[in-house]
C-alpha cells in the first residue's frame, strides 16, 4: 500500500512517452522563478525543476497556495460524514434513498454498488470546534465496525428503518470525514507569465459530496486539458510543443470554472436541502416540493448536472470560436471592411447555431450550464 503522503511526479517526454513516478514526495513549496521555470520543494528536502506543473494535490493543495494567495480559504461546513461500505447485507438497497431524521440532524445516502455491496454515508452536524480534521480519513476494520454500531444504535432509538441500520452493521470498510467549502471559489486556475503553473481536480474545486461529482469534475478536467494539448500544442511532426500552452491554459480555465463553480453550487445548494429535511418545521414541505421534482423528472434535476456534458465538444466549441476570431482579425487587418464570411464558413456557422440551440435544449432539459 502507498503511504498517503505520496507525491507522484510526471515527467513525459512526449513522442515516445516516458513516465516516470517518484512516490512518497510531499510538496513543500513551489516558486516560480523569472526565467519561467519552476522549483518544487518537497518536505525531504529534495528539489526538482520543472518547466510545466499541474497542480492535482487535492483539495488542501499546497499547489493553490501559489496560484491563489489568501485570495481563498477552506471554511468546516458543520457536517461530519461516516462513509462505508457494506457487504451480504441482507436487505439490499434498490436505487438510491435520501433518508433523514429532524431528532438527531442526520441525512444519508444510500445506493447500492454490486451485487452484494451497498455504500452508505451518513451526515450529521457537529459544532465547528469539535471537528477535528486530525480524525478524518480511513479507519481500521476494528474502528470501522465500532464506529458503525455506534452510529446504527443511535439511528435505532431515532426510529429509523432496518433498511438504513443493516448496512452499518455489515460495514465491511469506512471513512470518517468532515466537508469544507472554499470561499470564494477560485477565478483563474493558474500560475506565472506563461501560466505553467496549472490546478486540476480538487485543487482547483474541492467539493462538498451532495451530488457525487467531485471525481467526476477532476476527469473532466484532465480530459479537457488532455484534449486541449492534443490540438494545440502538438507540432506538425507529432512533436510536443509549448508555444500554444498559455492559450490551451486560459480555454481550459474559460470551459472548466464556470463548470465546476455552477456544480459546487449546486452541491452546496443540496447539501442545504438535506440539512433542512432534518428541520421539523421546514421538513413536510420540502418533502411534497422533492416528491413533485421526482414525479415529473424522475430524479432531483440538480443531480443531472454531469450526466448530459461532454467535455471534446466543449473544448472543439472553443477552439472554433478561437479560431473563427482568429480568421476574423487576420481578414480585418488584411482587408479592414472586408469580413463577409465565405459558403463554407456559413454553413459552418448555421451547423453550430443548430448544435448549439440542441445542447440549450438538452440543458434546459437536464440542468447542465448552456454552452459547457
Ligand atoms: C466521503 C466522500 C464521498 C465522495 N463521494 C463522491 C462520489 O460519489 N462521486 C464523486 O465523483 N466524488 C466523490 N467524492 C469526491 C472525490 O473523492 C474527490 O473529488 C476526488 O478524489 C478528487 O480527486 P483529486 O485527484 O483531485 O484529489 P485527491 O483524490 O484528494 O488526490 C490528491 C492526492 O494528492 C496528494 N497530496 C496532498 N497534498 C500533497 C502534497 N503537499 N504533496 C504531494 N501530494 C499531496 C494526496 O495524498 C492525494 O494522493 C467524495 C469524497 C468524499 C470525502
Amino acid at each position: 500500500m502507498i503511504e498517503w503522503r505520496q507525491f507522484s511526479f510526471l515527467l513525459a517526454r512526449f513522442g515516445t512517452v516516458t513516465l516516470l513516478f517518484h512516490f512518497c514526495k510531499a510538496t513543500k513549496d513551489v516558486v516560480v522563478r523569472d526565467d519561467g521555470l519552476v522549483d518544487v520543494l518537497f518536505e525531504d528536502g529534495s528539489q526538482r525543476t520543472t518547466q510545466l506543473l499541474f497542480g492535482c494535490d487535492g483539495a488542501h493543495s499546497k499547489v493553490r497556495e501559489v496560484v491563489a494567495g489568501d485570495a481563498t480559504s477552506l471554511e468546516y461546513t458543520g457536517v461530519t460524514c461516516l462513509m462505508g461500505i457494506a457487504e451480504n447485507c441482507p436487505i439490499q438497497q434498490e436505487g438510491i434513498s435520501f433518508p433523514s431524521s429532524h431528532t438527531t440532524g442526520c441525512h444519508s445516502v444510500y445506493f447500492p454498488t454490486g451485487p452484494n455491496e451497498q455504500c452508505f454515508q451518513v451526515h450529521w452536524p457537529i459544532p465547528v470546534e469539535q471537528a477535528n480534521s486530525g480524525n478524518w480519513g480511513n479507519l481500521t476494520d476494528t474502528m470501522s465496525k465500532q464506529e458503525c454500531q455506534a452510529l446504527a444504535k443511535r439511528l435505532e432509538q431515532d426510529g429509523w428503518h432496518p433498511r438504513f441500520i443493516e448496512p452499518l452493521n455489515h460495514v465491511t470498510h469506512a471513512v470518517r470525514v468532515g466537508f469544507a467549502l472554499m470561499k470564494p471559489s477560485l477565478k483563474k486556475w493558474s500560475y506565472g507569465k506563461n501560466k505553467r503553473v496549472v490546478l486540476v481536480g480538487d485543487a482547483a474545486h474541492p467539493p462538498v459530496p451532495y451530488i457525487g461529482q467531485g471525481a467526476q469534475m477532476g476527469i473532466e478536467d484532465a480530459g479537457t486539458m488532455a484534449w486541449l494539448l492534443k490540438k494545440l500544442c502538438v507540432d506538425s511532426k507529432g512533436n510536443f510543443t509549448l508555444e500554444n500552452f498559455g492559450k490551451a491554459v486560459e480555454l481550459y480555465e474559460k470551459i472548466r470554472i464556470p463548470r465546476t463553480s455552477h456544480i459546487s453550487e449546486c452541491s452546496e445548494e443540496m447539501g442545504k436541502m438535506q440539512e433542512l429535511r432534518g428541520d421539523v418545521d421546514a421538513r413536510d414541505s420540502l418533502e411534497f416540493m422533492i416528491q413533485g421534482e421526482v414525479m415529473m423528472n424522475g430524479a432531483l434535476p440538480i443531480m443531472f448536472q454531469g450526466v448530459s456534458h461532454h467535455y471534446q465538444k466543449s473544448v472543439d466549441r472553443e477552439l472554433r470560436k478561437f479560431e473563427l476570431e482568429e480568421q476574423r482579425n487576420a481578414v480585418s487587418v488584411d482587408m479592414p471592411g472586408v469580413l463577409e464570411p465565405s459558403d463554407a464558413e456559413r454553413k459552418r456557422n448555421a451547423q453550430r447555431e443548430e448544435e448549439e440551440m440542441r445542447e440549450a435544449f438538452e440543458a434546459m432539459m437536464y440542468g447542465t450550464v448552456a454552452g459547457q
